[in-house]
């Protein structure tokens, strides 16, 4: 074993040439960190305290990481082998007898551009919820899409205004997406140009949910609140569930319910939910000058207490 970063100390354990490991503890969970090479020592230590730091802001949710025992597999690519210009150019979640988040980045940016980036957070945040199936698979894109979004501001790493353009902005592309398909249509098998309707239509089912039960409990309960006890009882499940036995499920935990109904009106009809209306009743008024958020509409302290 290798000590490197006294001020960090993290332990970095080169078991063999093909990568580093290290443990890290958030709360709730141990991170069970791979680093693959070719990545020097200095950029893994940078990478580890990032990975702790994204794993961190998934626990801004319900205060401890949904997973106990993650893996979490970083993987360098090869310069020029990606188009995007993200430093994390993808990333998936895999569950077998444990889930595992990869990510594969350029390693050639500088680390403050990992902070900045979305992806980890988004795939921590799929941990939240057991894998679906393909059919409903809406949900989970799109809870964690929500989740990225709040999250990063939570976190300090997006302004509350960024955050609310990005979801805007989200949900205007999913409107456009494929219209004529409901969100479980869209999501089955082999459907072309229906990803931003299968991740928006998913957020802005996580926002209306969120809302209505922050809303009707005084903020005594949240998305965050009710995804804390199905982590509880549930999670992680080894099993692929439907998008109504996730739904009852987090329904069985509140007095009455808010995921079914929001499933029964959505979940089978090509309409969008109407963000533009909900996102002015949280007074988020987006204009070409940009965002800005305003407290004097009927939602404006849920949405203060969102992001
Ligand atoms: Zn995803």
């Amino acid at each position: 074993m290798m000590i490197i970063g006294p001020l960090l100390a993290i332990s970095l354990v080169a078991s063999n040439s093909a990568t580093i490991h290290a443990d890290q503890q958030v709360a709730g969970a141990n991170l069970s960190i791979e680093i693959r090479q070719p990545i020097n020592a200095e950029k893994a230590e940078e990478l580890i305290a990032w990975i702790r730091s994204a794993a961190n802001n998934v626990n801004l949710a319900y205060g401890r990481f949904p997973n106990p025992a993650p893996r979490i597999v970083v993987i360098p690519s090869r310069i020029g082998s990606w188009t995007s210009n993200s430093p994390v150019l993808y990333g998936r979640v895999t569950r077998r007898r444990t889930e595992t988040v990869e990510l594969f980045i350029n390693a050639q940016r500088p680390i403050e551009d990992f902070y900045a980036d979305w992806t980890a957070t988004h795939e921590f945040s799929h941990l939240m919820l057991p894998l679906l199936k393909q059919r409903h698979r809406w949900i989970s894109e799109g809870f964690a899409s929500y989740y990225q979004n709040v999250l990063m501001s939570r976190a300090g790493h997006y302004a509350p205004e960024d955050a609310w353009r990005r979801l805007s902005e989200g949900f205007e592309r999913g409107r456009k997406s494929r219209p004529g398909l409901s969100p479980n249509d869209a999501a089955a098998g082999g459907i072309r140009y229906a990803r931003m309707k299968v991740y928006w239509s998913g957020a802005a089912i996580a926002l209306l949910a969120d809302i209505e039960l922050r809303q009707r409990s005084g903020g005594g309960e949240s998305l965050d609140t009710v995804l804390g006890q199905l982590q509880a009882c549930c999670l992680p499940s080894r099993q692929r569930w439907t998008g109504r036995r996730l739904f009852q499920k987090l329904d069985s935990f509140i007095a009455s319910p808010v995921f079914m109904p929001l499933y029964e009106k959505y979940a089978d009809a090509p309409r969008f939910p109407d963000m533009q209306a909900t996102l002015a009743d949280l007074g988020v008024t987006i204009t070409p000058r940009g965002v800005t958020l305003d407290d004097g509409q009927s939602l404006s302290a849920v949405r203060r207490a969102i992001d």
